[in-house]
């Protein structure tokens, strides 16, 4: 699928973008400052083999870009030597699609459509500055597949208004219409309105633990229905590092979502082995078991205090076993309940 190719992204801060999200400085987010120029895309193109790359355009609403510019970046990527080895991606958002855009795109050999959705909840959205209201994602996403993209759903948590059980809500209805997803938990950029709202005591932010907790039970959500999760948490970057004023910001925080849905496969399968003494692992997937700063592993022992962690070539990717008890990955994710486990 188009989301294991290499991602080349160009991004055009905040261009294109008819409300100014409260969370959103892309600015700060990208750490790009302005737009590339299409002479300047052309002549990055040409330093890349593009074999195998996708073109990504990001950090803006790409087709809230007026037709004219939308052109001039399509045609830079369009050049005949680069045309056949590329793809190319762009994100935007629900209430920039049309049909006008989509043939647009569609000539231009656009393969792939990121949707920022946020959330499907119009309390959330209102809150959030959003500017438009749930029921223009569906059409919108029925659009993109009726010209043949990929598209993929951006959603958020923590936005202010947004519980965890309206974040639970967004998942389903993204597993409904996404061919991929991501999940950024909302940290408070300097300078946002949020920012403002946190400063003034009127937003309370996700702490990194509530953030891996709820990513975790949407991921179940997604892998249950084979739906990829290519992104959880925003990308690490040193000048966004000093931009977070608060909230869940975490360089690893994908590897903390998924450690913790290996914490709780291993606790469905000690709870069903008799005398657990060790706990079998493939070697590849011990990084997980053990966890962050070896948090699992601490959490493990405290309930199981002669618990061994030990790697092994022969188990099935995923699986864990222990006292003759093999838990497969996909045993483990279809014996939870969504809402209600652990
Ligand atoms: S979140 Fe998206 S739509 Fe909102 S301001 Fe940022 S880039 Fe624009």
């Amino acid at each position: 699928m188009s989301a294991k190719k290499n991602i080349l992204p160009f991004f055009i801060p905040m261009e294109g973008c008819k409300h100014n999200c409260i969370f959103c400085d892309q600015r700060q987010i990208s750490g790009r400052i302005k737009s590339p120029t299409p002479a300047e895309i052309r002549a990055e193109l040409a330093l890349f083999s593009l074999k195998n790359m996708e073109i990504a355009f990001y950090g803006g609403s790409f087709t809230g870009l007026s037709k004219e510019k939308q052109l001039q970046y399509l045609q830079a990527v369009n050049e005949p030597n680069i045309k056949k080895q590329r793809a190319i991606r762009i994100s935007t958002r629900p209430d920039c699609i049309n049909q006008d855009n989509c043939f647009l795109l569609k000539g231009y050999g656009v393969k792939t459509v990121e949707l920022g959705v946020q959330s499907f909840n119009n309390e959330v959205l209102l809150a959030a500055g959003r500017g438009y209201k749930n029921e223009v994602i569906e059409p919108a996403v029925r659009l993109l597949r009726e010209f043949g993209f990929s598209v993929g759903i951006q959603l958020m948590t923590g936005l202010p208004e947004q519980t965890k059980d309206l974040s639970l809500f967004d998942a389903r209805q993204a597993a409904e219409l996404a061919d991929f997803v991501r999940i950024y938990p909302t940290v408070v950029i300097e300078n946002t309105p949020l920012a403002e709202l946190y400063r003034r005591g009127l937003y309370e932010p996700q702490t990194v633990e509530e953030a891996v907790d709820l990513a975790a039970r949407m991921l179940v959500i997604f892998q249950r229905r084979q739906i990829a999760v290519i992104r959880l948490g925003l990308n690490p970057d040193v000048k966004l590092a000093q931009a977070v004023l608060a909230g869940p910001y975490h360089p690893a925080f994908g590897h903390l979502v998924y450690s913790r849905l290996k914490l709780w496969q291993a606790l469905v399968l000690l709870q069903r082995a008799r005398a657990p003494q060790k706990i079998l692992c493939p070697k590849a997937d011990l990084p997980l078991l053990i966890g962050h700063k070896a948090e699992n592993k601490k959490l493990l022992l405290q309930s199981y205090p002669l618990l061994k962690i030990v790697g092994d070539q022969t188990l099935p990717a995923g699986a864990l076993s222990a006292d003759g008890v093999v838990l497969l990955y996909k045993e483990f994710l279809q014996g939870l309940g969504e809402n209600n486990f652990l």
